[in-house]
């Protein structure tokens, strides 16, 4: 048998990863996947606990996702949206029209949250443009938002760890404070809602001449550490945007395809984003491909005679690939046919219920913050006080490497363990799941 450690640790560079760490630690190659389980090459099974980091909806080697790219790689796997259409990027805009919020009508294809965040971003600035109010240039994020990696999405990030180095490179922004309860135990999280909300409602009032648009991953910032908002903070914020002219961009890369419980958050609240970013789930966890949803006011902003300039000039090569249009159409029906966000109403009951009875009994567990299937269980050295363990104890990582002995993958946000399984995983898997990281957390925090 080949030996991939070696050949990994020779020729990869991985992402999000000190490589100094990886090469002196022991490497898990996966070769299969079957449902909510990753295989490895020495036929070790582990139950993907992240969702192959949130992307995956339906579970790995999925039939009908499999099929309709068998079905589709026969035909052609990819032709370019410059110039021409193709079947399966039609065929998916109208499904992708007809699920999300009432009032997105056309869909720009790109091939990452990364890239649909970017066009949202370079769309809002231009519609303003070509609206003939070009100093509504200035974004408006949440100061510990998640929108990617590229130039323009790290610019509206608040993360720092992630993010700071590039500092000199982005461009200006403003930011509003995120309500996160946990880090605000004097207030109420309905007086926190407020006064964030007034905190946007100041910064609209005075500078709206200026602003594009706010955009804000909705009910929950997942790269934060879970940060699950207050009820109503989002409809709040929409309701500024409409007095004062200011372009909503919802991000849904994360919270989109039913992790939160219902097939997008700004549906919940429920909000009618201007702009919409998908990605991750899209496809079902297959292939790369995201979308950016948008109004008939928005696209009616970019019609005129070519030498109007008010022409959209962004594209990528791959956009509107045929075979990861056909994986998303697939995934697409699944959540129809299987009536996947119906079923998963009572796994997200048993999940809570779990994660009360196993993790929030735990010595060192501080705070549990849950919407649907996306969950971050914070860590804490004494979480009476809420004091958090020194950094370089790296406590989410330990508890996480830990608990591949038993059979479970999981990512850790800094100190929060985050569990964001696949829609398919059974009751049974939820209750492994649950209980391999209460075990893991045991083994490394301590029992007191
Ligand atoms: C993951 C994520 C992104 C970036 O998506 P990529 O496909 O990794 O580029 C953007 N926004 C949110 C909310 C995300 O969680």
């Amino acid at each position: 048998m080949q030996d991939w450690e070696s050949l990994d640790k020779k020729y990869i560079w991985h992402p999000f990863t000190q490589m100094e760490d990886w090469l002196r630690s022991e490497t898990l190659v996966i070769e299969q996947g079957q449902g909510s389980w990753l295989i490895d090459t020495n036929g070790r099974r582990y139950l993907d606990g992240v969702s192959s980091l949130w992307v995956n909806v339906h579970g790995h080697n999925h039939n009908r996702i499999n099929e309709a790219i068998k079905l589709q790689i026969d035909k052609i796997a990819h032709s370019t949206l410059l110039g021409l259409a193709g079947v399966p990027s039609i065929e998916l805009a109208e499904k992708l029209v007809q699920i999300t919020p009432a009032g997105l009508t056309k869909v720009f294809y790109s091939d990452s949250g990364s890239t649909a965040v970017e066009v949202a971003l370079k769309i809002a600035f231009q519609y303003w443009k070509n609206r003939g109010r070009p100093q509504k240039k200035i974004f408006v994020g949440l100061d510990q938002a998640y929108h990617g990696d590229t130039i323009g999405s790290v610019s509206l990030g608040g993360i720092d760890i992630f993010h700071s180095i590039f500092n000199p490179l982005l461009f200006k922004t403003f930011a509003i404070p995120t309500p996160f309860p946990y880090q605000s135990p004097e207030l109420e999280p309905d007086e926190l809602k407020n006064k964030c909300v007034e905190n946007f409602r100041r910064l609209a009032d005075e500078r709206s001449d200026e602003i594009a648009a706010l955009i804000v991953e909705p009910l929950v910032q997942g790269a934060a550490g879970m940060i699950v908002h207050p009820p109503g903070f989002l409809k709040a914020l929409e309701q500024i945007c409409r007095d004062h002219d200011i372009l909503l961009v919802c991000d849904e890369v994360a919270t989109g395809f039913g992790r939160t419980g219902a097939m997008f958050a700004s549906q919940k609240e429920p909000v009618s984003p201007d702009i919409l970013c998908l990605a991750k789930g899209l496809t079902g966890g297959y292939l790369p491909l995201a979308a950016t949803l948008v109004t008939d006011r928005i696209f009616e902003a970019f019609l005129g005679p070519f030498t109007d300039y008010r022409t959209f000039f962004h594209g990528h090569s791959y956009t509107g690939n045929a075979l990861a249009c056909a994986a998303a159409n697939a995934c697409i029906d699944i959540f129809e046919e299987n009536r996947v966000i119906e079923k998963l109403q009572p796994k997200i009951g048993i999940l809570s219920e779990l994660l009360e009875k196993r993790i929030a009994t735990l010595a060192h567990v501080a705070d549990i913050r849950q919407c649907g299937f996306m969950v971050g269980i914070e860590l804490a050295e004494t979480p009476s006080k809420r004091e958090a363990y020194p950094v370089e104890m790296r406590m989410g990582a330990q508890v996480t490497q830990n608990i591949r002995k038993h059979g479970v993958i999981l990512r850790p946000l800094g100190d929060v363990v985050v569990m964001m399984p696949p829609l398919c995983v059974t009751e049974n898997e939820l209750e492994f799941l649950v209980s391999r990281t209460a075990k893991s957390i045991t083994e490394i925090c301590g029992e007191n």
